[in-house]
C-alpha cells in the first residue's frame, strides 16, 4: 500500500466532508506534556474536567494497542453573529461562548471523523481506529501542534496559520502507518495580548493556564461562583472569548462554511429573565444541542441571575424573590438573594431578605442573604 498517496487522498476526502485541515502525526507518547500535566496539577491549575488518568493521556498505545499514526482534524467556526438582538433594558439577554455556537462540536466532528474511519475501512480493509473529540484521552491540542495543524500558542490554543484559533479539534488513532507530517513554527513571537487581556490573570505564563481563575471554567461550575469572579463575567452564560478575540491571528477571522456550526441569534444571546423558571424539558428542547449545554441546567441559570445583576435589572426582582424562597436548589437561593442585594435599594426587597434568613437552613445560601442585605444597607 502506498500510504503516501493514500494521505493525499484522505486530504482531498477529507475537505469534501467538510475537514478544514488534516494532519498526521507519529504516535509517540507525548513525553513532554506529561511533565506539564504533571506541574498542572501540582500547581493547582487543572479543572478537574480532565481525563483523569495521566499515561493514558500521553500515551496513544493505552487508547489503541497497535497504533501506529494519529490524524488530527481541524473545523472552523464563526467568530461574528449577524443580526445580534439588543440586551435592552427590560429585556436583558446573556451570551454563549463561540465554541457553544450551532450544533455542539462533539456531534459534528464525530460524524465527520465517523465518515473519515469508513473511507479508510473502503480503501484499507483491515484497520483499527479510536475517535477522540474533546473528551477523549489524549489532547486534542498536543496531537494537533504536533501534527502541524497550528501552533500551541501563548493563550493555549492551536493557532493555525490559515484559520486562526477558531477551529475545532478531533482525531483518530489508526494503526496504518502514513507518512507523519511535521509541527510548524511557533508564531506568538514577542507578542503578549492574550495574557494582558485576561481580566483574572488565568494566563499565568506563556501557554499555562490556571484553569481555576479561567472565566470559562468558572461559567462551567455548578457551585456558588466565588465573589470575586462574579462582577467579571458579566452578560457571559458560557464560556469565555476575550483571549481569542484579541489575539491578531484571528483578526477578521470569521468561518461560515459550515452549515452545522450557524449561530441562532436568539439561542446564542438568549433573553436572561425566562431562562431562570424553564422547566428541565424546556432548557432541554431549547438549548440542550449547544455544545454549552453539557453541564445542564443549573450553571446557566446561576451565570443568569449573575448576568441580571450586572446589568442591575429590576424588572427581575419578582422572578428573584420567588427563587430565593422557593427554589431547592441552594445556588440558585443564594446567588438570588445576592443578586437582590445588587440590584435593589429599597425597603421591600430588604424586609424580603430578612424574611427569607428567618426559614433558611442552608449556611452558603444565609450568607448569600447577609451579602444582599449589606449592599442594600450600602446603599441607604
Ligand atoms: Fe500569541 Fe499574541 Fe495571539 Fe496571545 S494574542 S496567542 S501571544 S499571537
Amino acid at each position: 500500500m502506498d500510504y503516501e498517496r493514500l494521505k493525499q487522498k484522505l486530504v482531498v476526502y477529507s475537505q469534501s466532508i467538510g475537514v478544514d485541515k488534516l494532519r498526521i502525526t507519529t504516535a509517540d507518547p507525548f513525553l513532554s506534556l506529561k511533565d506539564r500535566l504533571i506541574q498542572q496539577q501540582e500547581r493547582g491549575y487543572a479543572s478537574g474536567f480532565e481525563h483523569p488518568i495521566l499515561d493514558e493521556r500521553v500515551d496513544p498505545s493505552l487508547s489503541l494497542k497497535e497504533v501506529r499514526t494519529i490524524i488530527s482534524i481541524a473545523v472552523a467556526y464563526p467568530s461574528k453573529l449577524a443580526n445580534a438582538p439588543k440586551s435592552e433594558k427590560g429585556s436583558r439577554r446573556g451570551f454563549f461562548s463561540r465554541s457553544s455556537w450551532g450544533i455542539d462540536y462533539h456531534d459534528v466532528l464525530n460524524d465527520r471523523l465517523k465518515k473519515i474511519e469508513q473511507f479508510l475501512f473502503v480503501e484499507c480493509g483491515t484497520v483499527e481506529t479510536v475517535r477522540m473529540v474533546d473528551t477523549g484521552a489524549l489532547s486534542d491540542r498536543a496531537v494537533a501542534e504536533r501534527a502541524g495543524i497550528g501552533w500551541s500558542a501563548k493563550n493555549t490554543f492551536i493557532i493555525t496559520p490559515e484559520l486562526g484559533s477558531y477551529v475545532f479539534l478531533g482525531n483518530i488513532l489508526t494503526t496504518l502507518p502514513f507518512p507523519p507530517d511535521e509541527p510548524i513554527e511557533d508564531l506568538c513571537g514577542s507578542c503578549q495580548k492574550c495574557i494582558d487581556a485576561c481580566p483574572t490573570g488565568a494566563l499565568v505564563e506563556p501557554g499555562v493556564l490556571n484553569a481555576q481563575a479561567c472565566l470559562s471554567y468558572q461559567t462551567q461550575t455548578k457551585g456558588f461562583m466565588p465573589e470575586e469572579y462574579r462582577s467579571k463575567i458579566g452578560n457571559h452564560l458560557y464560556g469565555w472569548d476575550t483571549c481569542q478575540l484579541v489575539c491578531p491571528y484571528n483578526k477578521n477571522k470569521d468561518h461560515h462554511q459550515h452549515e452545522e456550526m450557524k449561530p441562532d441569534p436568539e439561542k446564542v444571546k438568549p433573553l436572561l429573565l425566562p431562562l431562570l423558571t424553564m422547566s428541565n424539558k424546556t432548557f432541554k428542547a431549547e438549548f440542550g444541542h449547544m455544545a454549552g449545554s453539557w453541564r445542564g441546567k443549573k450553571p446557566i441559570q446561576r451565570n443568569a441571575i449573575i448576568a441580571l445583576a450586572h446589568y442591575k435589572e429590576e424588572s427581575a426582582l419578582p422572578t428573584l424573590l420567588d427563587l430565593l424562597i422557593k427554589d431547592p436548589r441552594p445556588v440558585i437561593r443564594g446567588t438570588s438573594a445576592w443578586a437582590i442585594g445588587k440590584i435593589s435599594k429599597s425597603e421591600k426587597e430588604e424586609k424580603a431578605l430578612e424574611d427569607a434568613k428567618k426559614n433558611e437552613q442552608d449556611e452558603n445560601v444565609l450568607n448569600e442573604i447577609e451579602k444582599g442585605l449589606s449592599f442594600i444597607r450600602e446603599k441607604k
